[in-house]
């Protein structure tokens, strides 16, 4: 079975151009508060899907470990720059549709300006819920199709899509905006139950951000925010979502020591772990796949060719 088509960040500069230096203080310090509100306070292993160079992943305080995940290795590299190479970070590239890691191994994961690019949602979500152990946290964002500018324009007749159907809009190629009650369907057909939701980002608008101090921006978008428990109108959406108590592979105490990183992979293609640690690559007994390690960076893209 072909996978959906993957956005790639390879090689980009994303970080310096759209955060450093691209105006984006007010969404990164909204960000901050939504992430500080939602998260929880302790774990053991958290996974950030599309965690890019990491600008978020300081945020993840309470957690023992936490597994970096970007289709991109290049963002990979500058998360390592950003991060060190402590142990405490994991840097994985691999494909959201086919993750190399074992079923209910995560107490958290986080998903942040990704689903935007996934063409195929309820493939990736599916996936993540695998991952999770029964009761895990999942803090997912999406951006809203359902958003003030978006209903106006479509009043006004200067956009054609309607804001207020059901279906996913692709407005550039592999950038999707989706419907609040779309992705809440979703969540819960995966067994997943929404505890609270956060709409940020109402003042994304070029002209209030030129002539209002950024902080006082980001004061009245914390209020806001809270907004999202009764209605979501804001070009961006974070949910709190938790598991449901179904079957895991792994309960608290069964789950592998932090200390034997081998027992979390597994084999992307066919499934099988543990996999076998051949320093530079780790190697599939079942299927005979050899996937790379190279300078703390396991590779889960493509195996190697031998
Ligand atoms: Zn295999």
């Amino acid at each position: 079975m072909t996978n959906p088509p993957v956005c790639n960040y390879e090689g980009s500069d994303y970080q310096s151009s759209f955060w450093d230096q691209g105006g984006r203080e007010y969404e990164d310090r909204t960000e901050a508060i939504a992430l500080q509100r939602l998260l929880p306070k302790h774990g053991r292993l958290m996974l950030e899907l599309g965690a890019g160079a990491g600008r978020n992943t300081p945020r993840y305080l309470g957690f023992d470990r936490i597994f970096l995940l970007d289709y991109s290795r290049t963002q990979l590299e500058q998360a390592q720059q950003r991060l060190g190479s402590s142990g405490k970070y994991i840097y994985v590239a691999a494909d959201v549709y086919r993750l190399p890691f074992n079923d209910g191994l995560f107490d958290a994961a986080t998903m942040i300006r990704v689903l935007h690019h996934m063409a195929d949602v309820p493939k990736a979500l599916k996936q993540v819920r695998n991952v999770l152990q029964p009761s895990a946290t999942f803090i997912l964002e999406f951006a809203n199709k359902l958003n003030l500018k978006a209903i106006l324009r479509y009043l006004l007749g200067r956009q054609k899509w309607s804001p207020f159907t059901l279906e996913p809009v692709e407005f550039v190629e592999l950038n999707f905006d989706f419907h609040p009650t779309s992705i809440k369907t979703l969540l819960k057909d995966l067994g997943m139950s929404i505890e609270r939701t956060l709409t940020l980002s109402y003042f994304r608008v070029g002209v209030l951000k030129r002539i209002i101090p950024t902080g006082t921006l980001v004061f009245f978008d914390s209020l806001l925010q809270w907004t999202g428990a009764l209605w979501q109108l804001s070009p961006s959406v974070f949910v709190k979502a938790r598991r449901g108590n179904a079957s895991g592979q792994f309960g608290a105490e069964t789950m592998p020591a932090l200390a034997n990183l081998l027992l979390f992979f597994k084999c992307p293609d066919c499934g099988h772990s543990p996999l076998i640690d051949n320093k530079d690559h780790l190697e599939c007994l079942s299927c005979k796949k050899k996937w790379e390690v190279r300078d703390g960076i396991y590779d889960f893209r493509e195996p190697v060719k031998s």
